[in-house]
């Protein structure tokens, strides 16, 4: 019996192949949902659709900026027309960038925290009205080990505090909105490895492989972390089994960061 037999969800940030959103896509696609696919790149948000239809799931590709308003309304408007409603919204879309504080510019301090923080708010709050009619509704956001522990291996303070913001709106968000049916809790990846090439995105800056394996080092667990790893998180979180399960902070680190 599947999990999400008819319910309808959004993963925002899911186009990247091998990356969490992907895979959290995929996963709730293989539970019974209907999947919204959102990637800022339109190429990839249509490829991971493919990847889905292909193992039988049902998805649909969203291209849109979750930092522009006007793009996240079309994107949560396309959605409801297609499957007329919206119950499950995981804000997974992320950047970060490996840069001191002493030569971060406005724009990259706004670039990054409009993108984590300011989307996760638009998103959220644009998806509301849809749950708060149906009297039920999941919101999981993506956060990080860095949003806890002031920064983590790669990423400067800018996304230490987009993702310390995220923990922050998320338990806020529960005050309002639980009453009506609807729960939102956040997850705190550690390293997880989404087989990017060196320099590239969150490895941005450092080469991925010398990255990964000083990280190894540091897990208790001994190894890092894989995007199922934090697919599985987020399943759980927003099935019936994690009813009672509000405004919870998830680590998925293999116990490198314990608070
Ligand atoms: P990823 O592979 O780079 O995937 C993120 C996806 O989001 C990319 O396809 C990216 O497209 C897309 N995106 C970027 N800006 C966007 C925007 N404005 N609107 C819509 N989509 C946008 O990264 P990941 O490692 O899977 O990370 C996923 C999430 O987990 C992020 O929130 C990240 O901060 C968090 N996280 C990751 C790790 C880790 O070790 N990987 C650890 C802790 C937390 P482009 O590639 O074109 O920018």
């Amino acid at each position: 019996m599947m999990k999400l037999e008819g319910r309808v969800a959004l993963v925002t940030g899911a186009g990247s192949r091998k990356g969490i959103g992907q895979s959290i896509a995929m996963l709730l696609a293989q539970e019974g949902a209907a999947v919204a696919v959102n990637d800022v790149n339109r190429e990839w948000a249509q490829q991971a659709v493919e990847e889905i239809r292909k193992s039988g799931g049902e998805a649909l590709a969203l291209p849109a900026d979750v930092s522009r308003e006007d793009q996240v309304k079309n994107m949560i408007n396309a959605v409801v027309e297609k499957w007329r409603g919206l119950d499950i919204l995981v804000n997974n879309a992320g950047i970060t960038q490996a840069i001191s504080v002493l030569e971060m510019s406005e724009e990259d301090w706004n670039r990054i925290l409009d993108v984590n923080l300011k989307g996760t708010f638009l998103c959220t709050r644009e998806a509301l009205p849809y749950m708060i009619r149906k009297g039920w509704g999941r919101i999981v956001c993506i956060s990080s080990v860095s949003g806890k522990k002031g920064g983590g291996r790669i990423g400067g303070v800018h996304y230490a505090a987009s993702k310390a913001g995220i923990l922050g709106f998320t338990k806020a968000l529960v005050r309002e909105i639980s009453p009506k049916g609807i729960t939102a809790n956040a997850i705190c990846p550690g390293t997880i490895d989404t087989g990017k090439d060196p320099g590239r995105r969150m490895w941005n800056g450092r080469p991925a492989l010398e990255g990964l394996e000083e990280a190894r080092n540091t897990i208790p667990i001994g190894r890092v972390g894989t995007p199922e790893d934090v697919a599985r998180a987020v399943l759980f979180l927003v099935s019936e089994d994690a009813d009672f399960i509000n405004g919870e902070v998830m680590d998925v680190n293999g116990g490198a960061y314990i608070d």
